[in-house]
């Protein structure tokens, strides 16, 4: 039986081949006797899950070597706090460019340990943009320059890495890692809650420049500190095992499929056909900027907004699920994971087409 086509925005589809993968070794994995929820985090068949998991991320990502890579748990929330905590140095204020709904809420948690530069700001265009470069009112002396370079509620996403000079980068990569070839190198620091692109929820993901490490504020928790994280390869204490094994098999099911250049041209192809859709329809829109319109989250509202609930019940009916859009927001929205495929793409501008045929 084959499945309805998922939308949700996160917790969002995995791979069915993982799902598979995790379904044929659930209560005995590779002959220990065990399901990996059972096993001990230390033990030898724990261990070489998650260091195969880290090296096909590596790989994947082409991580150079003065990078750690942490599996956490918190969220990208907790990453709003650990940031600053870790980051600031010996420096008082930290730059942020506000571009979101997940810009604000990472410079809201910033600003209880740093005085934070908002560098610049769409808000006031309803976040359907990201401000000129040459508008950025950069600090010289920032601790670090955060962004989020997608957007998830607005569906807007930077389509190349921002240049701030000798400021380390630092970016909330959550709704768009993995979803094609990241220049690693040009980052301090990069996270993400795994639940769109990596695996379950549960798990975060953390790229960190060895040289950032070691100067965190003097109050931080153990917990929250990335060097006593590192130095405990991630397992200062019991690390979410099941999120981070089914992580290792979205990696190699990225491998399989051909790696992070394919998947971007699978991901640019989707994307691209969805927004035609809508551009070609007189009955949906699109409000975002094309410039930086999202290859992930595709928002979309109806010419006539009374008719939302019947769009999602009969998308539902469809096959097509969550396409309701973010709670502060409204409207519709298809976000379209790597695990998304093209045919589910294209069964939901058919049903667009169809819909707006008989109801526009
Ligand atoms: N940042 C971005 C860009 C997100 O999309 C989300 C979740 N949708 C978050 C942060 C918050 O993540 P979490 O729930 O893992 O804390």
């Amino acid at each position: 039986m084959s499945r309805p086509f998922n939308f949700s925005a996160g917790p969002a589809v995995l791979p069915e081949a993982v799902l598979e993968q995790a379904k044929a070794e659930l209560t005995d994995w590779q002959g220990s006797g065990m399901s990996v929820m059972e096993m001990s985090h230390r033990g030898q068949a724990f261990m070489s899950i998650a260091s195969e998991a880290e090296a096909n991320l590596r790989e994947l990502l082409n991580i150079p070597k003065h990078y750690q890579v942490l599996f956490l748990q918190g969220g990208a929330s907790a990453q709003f706090a650990m940031v600053p905590m870790n980051l600031l140095r010996e420096k008082t204020s930290v730059d942020y460019l506000n571009t979101g709904s997940w810009s604000k809420k990472a410079i809201a948690e910033a600003k209880r340990f740093a005085e934070v530069n908002i560098v610049a700001s769409s808000e006031s265009q309803q976040f359907t943009t990201i401000p000129d470069r040459d508008s950025w009112q950069c600090h010289p002396q920032a601790a670090y320059f955060h962004y989020t370079p997608n957007e998830t509620i607005q569906g807007l996403e930077f389509q190349s890495i921002p240049d701030v000079g000798d400021v380390p980068l630092v970016a909330d990569f959550s709704s768009t890692i993995l979803s094609r070839p990241l220049d690693v190198s040009k980052f301090g620091l990069i996270y993400a809650g795994a639940q769109k692109n990596i695996g379950p929820a549960g798990l975060t993901v953390v790229i960190v420049r060895e040289d950032l490490l070691g100067k965190s504020l003097p109050n931080t928790p153990a917990i929250f500190n990335y060097e006593t994280l590192t130095k405990a390869e991630s397992m200062y204490n019991t690390p979410p095992t099941f999120a981070w094994y089914i992580a290792g098999l979205v990696f190699k099911w990225l491998k399989n499929e051909g790696g992070l250049e394919v998947i971007g041209q699978r991901n640019q192809r989707k994307a691209e056909k969805l927004y035609t859709a809508i551009d070609n329809s007189a009955f949906y829109r699109n409000p975002v900027d094309p410039r930086y319109r999202s290859w992930m989250n595709v928002p979309f509202i109806l010419a006539k907004p009374e008719l939302d609930k019947t769009f999602l019940a009969e998308a539902k009916e469809a096959g097509l699920l969550t396409l309701a859009g973010h709670r502060s927001v409204g409207g519709m929205r298809a976000s379209i994971y790597n695990a998304m495929p093209e045919e589910g793409v294209q069964a939901l501008i058919d049903f667009m087409h169809d819909f707006a045929q008989r109801y526009g």
